[in-house]
């Protein structure tokens, strides 16, 4: 199964030059869907996560159900003022200005081996910030994974662990 069939590219989303991979297709057919979560574990398999962390929103979607495939507990990389109770932030830069994540403070016990994921790597931004919050909360982040890898914008080389991906464009 090739799962570039079940990837829609929409032109100029959510503004012109960006060619936004859609990964709905994916999700609205059960056969491909098991598939991507069956590759994902073999790919994060070997990193031997205790947790996988999953960034908001569409991170969500792969790694929920990845970690329940994979025997993994499962934590959410939220943005600023979305998780309850104390958390752990942190702020860097973008294109333009900055942005927040968070995890709850008590998400991850130091040492604990963790794989985050995403469904896009763009540029790297949002995991390498992703990666440096669940460093400072004392994490053992072994992997960062997404379903499709963007290439030419060689994310990965700002990536301080190593990375896996299903599909590259
Ligand atoms: P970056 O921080 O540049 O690696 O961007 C990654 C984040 O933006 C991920 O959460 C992706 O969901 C989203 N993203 C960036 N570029 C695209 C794209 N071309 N198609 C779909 N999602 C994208």
């Amino acid at each position: 199964m090739d799962l570039k069939d079940y990837i829609r590219d929409v032109a100029d989303f959510p503004k012109p030059g960006i060619l936004f991979r859609d990964i709905s297709p994916l999700l609205a057919d059960a056969g491909a869907w098991r598939a991507t979560i069956e590759r994902l574990a073999d790919v994060v398999g070997p990193h031997k996560p205790a947790i996988l962390a999953g960034i908001e929103s569409r991170g969500f979607l792969v790694t929920a159900p990845l970690a329940l495939h994979m025997g993994c507990g499962f934590m959410m990389v939220r943005k600023r003022g979305k998780l309850p109770g104390r958390t752990i932030p942190h702020t860097y830069a973008l294109e333009y200005g900055e942005d927040t994540i968070e995890i709850q403070d008590n998400a991850v016990k130091p040492g604990t081996r963790v794989v985050v994921l995403d469904d896009v790597l763009a540029t790297g931004g949002t995991l390498n910030a992703a990666i440096s919050l669940l460093g400072k909360a004392g994490a053992d982040v072994r992997a960062a994974c997404c379903i499709i890898e963007l290439t030419f914008l060689e994310g990965r080389k700002r990536l301080p662990v190593p990375f896996e991906s299903l599909v590259r464009y």
